[in-house]
């Protein structure tokens, strides 16, 4: 059955003072839902305090990004083993700031997918295009390159334990949403060619939508037959909100 999930994406926010203030605020006004994953990835030097604090509160953690190392001379680094011991469940992995800002490739970007679902832990792949890719035509043949480095490293089979977050580039802190038809558009792409390979993983596999999703836009959104969740980053930073959006979901 393909999970819905709620995934807060905080990036380099928080302190350990607002960090508390905001699980409380977020534990309290959580209802679990069956079939409902809600989601937390604050920095990492914060990992241990989030996940201490929620205790059995139904909320899973997960890291913004990994290194495919397993141990060693990686100045600034840390590994899977690290995210396994602090109890995490899932990485964020391929994130467009991260392609952008700090250069990681398509190659890059695989082996740590790799890497992660042989620790057993579950990426959060993202893929999306940047505005001149979207007005050259280019969206579903840039998002689906993307998705295949991927495959190609993995194969179809151990893709059935990952997650995928569809995020275009220009709609990430933007405000710029991307509207429901033109998400929808590429999450069915995104399954159609998950299809390809095998049904079953395509139907199973759960698509996030990211970049500019609110309290006020996500219920349209969500509502897409492919859009399975979201991964939020500016509205997770304020707890009314982002429980706006799992109550949505
Ligand atoms: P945003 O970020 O919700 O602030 O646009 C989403 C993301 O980058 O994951």
């Amino acid at each position: 059955m393909r999970k819905t999930i709620v995934a807060g994406n905080w990036k380099m926010n928080g302190t350990t003072e607002s960090n508390k203030a905001l699980l409380e605020n977020l534990t309290a006004g959580l209802n679990a839902v069956d079939g409902l994953v809600t989601l937390v990835c604050p920095p990492a030097v914060y990992l241990a305090q989030v996940k201490q604090q929620l205790g059995n509160a139904p909320v899973a953690v997960g890291a913004q990004n990994v290194s495919a190392q397993p141990k060693g001379a990686f100045t600034g680094e840390w590994s899977l083993a690290m995210l396994q011991d602090l109890g995490c469940e899932y990485v964020i992995i391929g994130h467009s700031e991260r392609r952008s800002i700090f250069g990681e490739t398509d190659n890059q970007v695989a082996e740590k997918v790799a890497a992660t679902l042989d620790a057993k832990l579950i990426p959060v792949l993202c893929v999306g295009e940047t505005l001149e890719e979207r007005e050259a035509g280019e969206t579903i043949n840039v998002v689906s390159n993307q998705v295949e480095a991927v495959l190609a490293r993995v194969g179809i089979a151990a893709l059935a334990n990952a997650v995928i977050a569809y995020e275009p580039v220009w709609a990430i802190g933007t405000g710029l949403t991307a509207t429901p038809q033109q998400a929808q558009d590429v999450h069915k792409a995104i399954r159609a060619q998950l299809a390809a390979s095998d049904d079953s993983v395509a139907e199973n596999m759960s698509i996030l939508y990211g970049g500019s999703m609110n309290a006020v836009n996500a219920a349209e959104l969500l509502a897409q037959q492919d859009i399975d969740g979201g991964l939020i980053g500016g509205a997770s930073l304020k707890a009314d909100e982002f429980l706006t959006i799992c109550a949505a979901a």
